[in-house]
């Protein structure tokens, strides 16, 4: 929909570092045959050796801060000389969502706009069908909503949509679309984000 208006418009891939195979093809597939002007976003690189060596540890015991490292301050970076970013949230996923609006001020002065917000799930399944748009590969599997691998599981038919993320982990909403993400990027070194952790959580 946004590219048929702006074709060359820039989106925004956020390569955690843990997503699903499945995603990293798909990603190619649709940035190939749509033609779409994809940038990839990574962590800052003097994060590289923190993550790595808790990799395994990092999404389990502590998401907040690997969402910070490898989602939010990656996105804060690249959206410096922007005016405004879309999203394509929708009320009915989650309680944080279903307090959005339409055009949201950020505390960092950007223009957030959630053109989707009152879209269903059934309206984006009827747009799919209509429009014959590719489904993500692991949606016939069970995972009806797709994150980072190590934070996803398939869940039932019955069950939330989004109840396969973070699933026991007591956190519901990804970091970008939480005050974690509308602030002013709050650190620059690891010695700061040390001192500052506690605004992450
Ligand atoms: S979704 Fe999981 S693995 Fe991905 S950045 Fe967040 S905590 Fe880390």
């Amino acid at each position: 929909m946004a590219t048929r208006i702006i074709p060359n418009l820039p989106v925004l891939f956020i390569d955690t570092g843990y997503h699903f195979w499945d995603t990293l093809m798909f990603r190619e597939k649709i940035a190939e045959e749509w033609g779409l002007n994809i940038i990839d976003l990574r962590r800052a690189s003097h994060w590289d050796s923190f993550v790595r060596q808790n990799a395994r540890a990092l999404p389990v015991e502590d998401p907040n801060l690997c969402c910070y490292l490898n989602k939010v301050q990656p996105m804060q970076t690249a959206l410096k000389g922007y005016k405004a970013w879309i999203s394509g949230i929708r009320r009915d996923q989650t309680a944080v969502r279903a307090r959005a609006n339409f055009l949201e001020l950020q505390e960092d002065g950007l223009l957030k706009i959630n053109p989707l917000l009152n879209w269903t799930k059934a309206d984006v399944s009827r747009y799919i069908e209509e429009h014959d748009l590719p489904s993500h590969p692991l949606y016939e599997k069970g995972y009806r909503s797709v994150g980072c691998a190590p934070c996803t599981i398939a869940i039932g038919v019955n069950d939330d949509e989004r109840a396969g993320r973070w699933a026991g982990r007591g956190k519901i909403e990804c970091g970008l679309h939480t005050a974690m993400f509308s602030k002013k990027d709050i650190s620059e070194s690891q010695n700061e984000f040390q001192m500052d952790m506690t605004k992450v959580k």
